[in-house]
């Protein structure tokens, strides 16, 4: 830290000041300057090289006197020790120099021994000093702070004290932008505010703690640590309008005075925690319930090992549902902690905890363990599991052995690695791109699918698409949640399925929770979905239980016997046939046979489509002839009890159609078809929007 071995001779007669270079020279590296104006020209540059200042009081341009005036005024020098040579007969200008700070005096001419030992004497104790203050804002480091909070908490009694922490947001990123020198601005702003509050404050200490953590100490006043607070904002918004700063206060009132300052500091600190990300407030007061947190945080921690040995966590799984047929086709494993005493725990209340302090790591391959044994019991039963999801953590994706770790789970179950999709969440990509490219590769090699978790929940997003091979996208909830939907989220999620039908990437909207939800995702052509709508997470009895209800109520009406049912529709007055025309979306039923098609049956908002306006079996063809190739496209493809992705088709004016086209019945080879169409327009990205 002490680099400072350089000492600064201030003098105007050449033969002096050269003799006094060589007095010193075997000890100190040395500048010679000839005048108080040449002196701070070095000041400038070297200042925090320059040990001690030898000075003589007689020079022109500017004698010692006025060097020492101007030299107080620069508080970044004030550490620096200066000597004054003096003859016998200078007492006057020796008061003066003493009221102005001067540590000690040569006597002219030097003795050599004399002098070395003065300057040796008041650079040590400007070390001391120097440790006791921090290099770039000049006030108190912490220790020093700490012992000065004592020393005032012992001394004024009968006052009640605040610990006041606080730290600048985002401060790592003026760094990283702007470069250090303005980041030691910025604190050098606020190492200034606090003088000014020292200067107005009876009893106030303050420091440099680390980076950007500051800390003061003073008589509990509402009003003065608010303002304190606030005029912090006011001077940083004043170094630069663009880095629109916020600093984060936790304050703690002291009621133990006997606690550690260290304690006090903690209290202080997670007090601010609180603050952290909030726009509105920038102090926030300790309580004892943060430190309850603590002390749960460690608690919930302790407790891992022996929930892991003995199987408290627990597999909950949340079905995804294809939109297309509203089936389930596979689920995401959840975990839920069954604690002994505290009841079942879901994630949000261990999750973080284990995420910071990398448990996680272990509590993953935990549930990837739990999920294989499941699947292979599935298909031991004879069952053919849809995949299960799992959470990848971001802590695994960093361990070298992931994927050794992957494959030896899947192989001791044997469970092709197909059947367990690995959930990532999306921020975790932006950290080390290129390490997760080449994990993910690999990992998609070993036959894995990899899902991007909270898609549209940071900022790379789109970014990530670029690089990255994924198999799927799993949406945000945050689109659907709250004001977001019915206005913006809607448009961002169109957007989002727009492109993800692009790449190729099918796409999982998770937080489903309204009928009207759904029905907006199938409009977008959204493929599937996951949400409370559906089914909240549940326990695994339950999940095999509504797997087995959503199929047998699937089949829906497409057998042979069925097929007199579509006879009703020719009977106009039949109660089908009339539901039927009350519908308001253009629907039709087909007879399909052969590359050939008729349309037996279709309600008015179908003709409406098509322009027809009663007429033949001619006219009605003539009416199709635009979509005829589409529909027969789409008919060669339609299966029996098997549900097909919807086309989208775009009319004229500019209007959007959804078509979906279903088997309703069959007769041999003989298909009976239903076509709904859905105007989609409103959901479309309009260019002029
Ligand atoms: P996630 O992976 O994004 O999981 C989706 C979360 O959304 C689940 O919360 C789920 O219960 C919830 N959710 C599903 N549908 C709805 C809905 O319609 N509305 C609302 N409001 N919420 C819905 P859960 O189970 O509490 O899990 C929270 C997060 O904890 C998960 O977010 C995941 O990041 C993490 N997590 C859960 N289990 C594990 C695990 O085994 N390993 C790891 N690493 N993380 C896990
Ligand atoms: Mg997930
Ligand atoms: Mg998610």
């Amino acid at each position: 830290m002490y680099k400072r071995n350089t000492v600064l001779v201030i003098d105007d007669e050449e033969i002096i000041k050269s003799m006094l270079i060589n007095v010193i020279v075997n000890e100190y590296e040395v500048i010679g300057a000839s005048n108080g104006k040449e002196a701070f020209k070095l000041l400038k540059e070297k200042h925090e090289e320059i040990a001690a200042i030898v000075l003589d009081l007689i020079m022109p341009v500017m004698d010692g006197i006025a060097f020492l005036e101007e030299f107080n005024k620069h508080e970044e020098y004030q550490e620096i020790p200066v000597i004054v040579a003096t003859s016998n007969e200078e007492e006057e200008k020796e008061k003066r120099c003493l009221e102005l700070g001067v540590w000690d005096f040569v006597i002219k001419p030097y003795n050599p021994t004399l002098l070395l030992f003065r300057l040796k004497n008041v650079i040590e104790k400007s070390r001391m000093i120097i440790h006791d203050h921090d290099m770039v804002t000049g006030i108190y480091t912490k220790m020093k702070f700490y012992q000065e909070v004592r020393q005032m908490l012992l001394q004024v009694k009968g006052e009640k004290f605040a610990f006041v922490r606080f730290d600048i947001d985002r401060f790592k990123m003026i760094n990283n932008f702007y470069g250090t020198q303005e980041g030691d601005r910025v604190l050098k702003s606020v190492a200034g505010e606090m003088r000014n509050v020292a200067k107005k404050t009876e009893h106030f200490v303050y420091g440099r703690l680390e980076n950007d953590v500051f800390a003061c100490c003073l008589p509990y006043d509402e009003e003065r640590v608010e303002s304190i607070a606030n005029q912090l904002e006011v001077n940083l918004k004043k170094v630069n309008e663009d880095y629109n700063i916020k600093v984060s206060c936790g304050v703690y009132i002291i009621d133990d005075y006997s606690m550690d300052v260290s304690e006090m500091y903690d209290r202080a600190f997670l007090a601010a925690k609180e603050c952290k990300g909030k726009f509105i407030s920038n102090i926030a007061y300790y309580d004892e319930s943060m430190i309850e947190g603590m002390r749960y945080e460690q608690y919930i921690i302790n407790e891992v090992n022996k929930a892991l040995e003995e199987e408290q966590f627990v597999v909950y799984l949340q079905p995804k549902v294809n939109l297309v047929n509203d089936m389930p086709c596979g689920a995401e494993a959840l975990v839920r902690w069954n604690h002994p005493t505290r009841g079942m725990l879901t994630p949000s209340e261990f999750i973080p905890i284990y995420e910071r302090n990398g448990i996680i790591g272990k509590l993953d391959h935990y549930m990837w363990e739990h999920v294989c044994k499941l699947l292979r019991k599935w298909m031991d039963e004879g069952k053919k599991p849809d995949p299960i999801s799992v959470n990848v953590s971001r802590v695994n994706l960093y361990n070298p052995q992931l994927i050794h770790i992957l494959t030896d789970i899947v192989k001791k179950y044997n469970v092709p690695p197909e059947l367990l999709y690995l959930e990532l969440t999306e921020s975790a990509f932006v950290e080390d791109h290129e390490l997760i490219t080449k994990t993910m590769e690999k990992l998609h090699k070993m036959g894995f699918k990899i899902m991007m978790d909270d898609f549209g929940s940071g900022y790379s997003s789109l970014n990530i698409l670029k690089d990255m091979e994924l198999d799927f996208l799993k949406v945000d909830m945050k689109f659907l949640q709250g004001k977001e939907f019915n206005g913006r989220g809607e448009k961002i999620l169109t957007s989002i399925i727009r492109m993800s039908k692009w790449m190729k990437i099918p796409a999982i909207v998770e937080g489903v929770e309204t009928i009207e939800q759904i029905d907006f995702l199938k409009c977008i052509g959204c493929d599937y979905a996951q949400g409370f709508y559906y089914a909240k997470p549940m326990p695994v009895r339950e999940y095999e239980a509504y797997v087995e209800r959503s199929k047998r109520s699937a089949s829906p009406i497409p057998t042979e016997e069925n097929f007199y049912l579509v006879n009703e529709l020719w009977n106009t007055r039949s109660k089908i046939s009339r539901f039927f025309d009350l519908i308001h979306v253009p629907m039709a039923v087909f007879e399909y046979h052969n590359k050939k098609f008729d349309l037996l049956r279709a309600n008015a908002e179908f003709d409406r489509l098509f322009g027809i306006d009663g007429g033949n079996d001619a006219y009605i063809e003539e009416k199709l002839t635009t979509a005829k190739q589409m529909l027969l496209n789409e008919f060669s493809k339609v299966k029996v009890n098997h549900a097909m992705e919807d086309i989208e088709i775009a009319w004229t004016n500019n209007t959007w159609y959804r078509a979906r086209f279903q088997v309703i019945a069959n007769r041999g080879k003989t298909l009976l078809i239903m076509v709904t169409f859905l105007d989609v327009t409103t959901y479309k990205p309009q260019w002029n929007d």
